[in-house]
């Protein structure tokens, strides 16, 4: 199935408004961020190389064939390896959000995290949409190991943590993993919010209830 060059056009401009959106509200700065949406027939539309979020042009972002190959737009960013292990662990993954998001971060920077599953479930928001976040250790940017150590934890999870990074989510659909990341980053904020305080996340049971829903 080709694409229609709608479908193209809307995504576009869906990826360069989904950037400005959280670019205006402060959730990523400078070039650092990405966005990557998987169209129909399988080609790729990714953000360039030091671009800003905040003002993408819809008509320069990175264009990839269904193999993956770059064939059109800007250079993509340099982290393009994240989206494309995402893509491999998640199949039915259409979107990818990936941000350096403050409270996202700190958190993946605290010392003795449950690897397996970093937040506890604070709120049916969080599980709903998130539901687990397995931690990566830390790599330097450009290492190849740290693809191979997020394809592994993404086989189980539309979500991961990048130790000392930050958060890269996938959705079926940019709008879904674009709220998957916000809810990541608030509740991030809420765990550090209530640091040193008796906390009571939802039960086993109540999270089941969820899942189940
Ligand atoms: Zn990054």
């Amino acid at each position: 199935m080709t694409a229609t060059i709608s479908e193209e056009t809307k995504t576009r401009d869906e990826i360069a408004r989904v950037g400005k959106s959280i670019f205006d509200r402060g959730l990523t700065f400078g070039s650092t961020g990405n966005i990557s949406v998987r169209m129909s027939d399988d080609r790729m539309l990714m953000t360039p190389t030091n671009a800003s979020l905040g003002c993408l042009d819809p008509a320069r972002l990175s264009l990839f064939s269904a193999e993956g190959v770059h064939t059109g737009g800007d250079t993509p960013t340099k982290e393009a390896f994240l989206h494309q292990c995402m893509y491999c662990a998640r199949p039915h993954g259409r979107a990818v959000v990936h941000l350096h998001s403050t409270y996202s971060v700190a958190v993946s920077i605290l010392k003795d995290l449950n690897k397996k599953d970093v937040l506890p479930p604070l709120t049916a928001y969080y599980v709903m949409r998130v539901g687990c976040l397995p931690l990566v250790p830390y790599f330097r940017p450009g290492d190849q190991k740290l693809a191979a150590a997020v394809q592994q934890a993404a086989a189980t999870s539309n979500a991961v943590l990048m130790a000392n990074h930050g958060p890269v989510v996938a959705g079926k659909s940019l709008e879904e993993a674009q709220y998957a990341t916000e809810e990541l980053e608030e509740t991030a904020k809420l765990f550090l919010l209530l640091h040193g305080r008796e906390l009571q996340p939802l039960t086993p049971a109540q999270r089941k209830e969820l899942s189940a829903a």
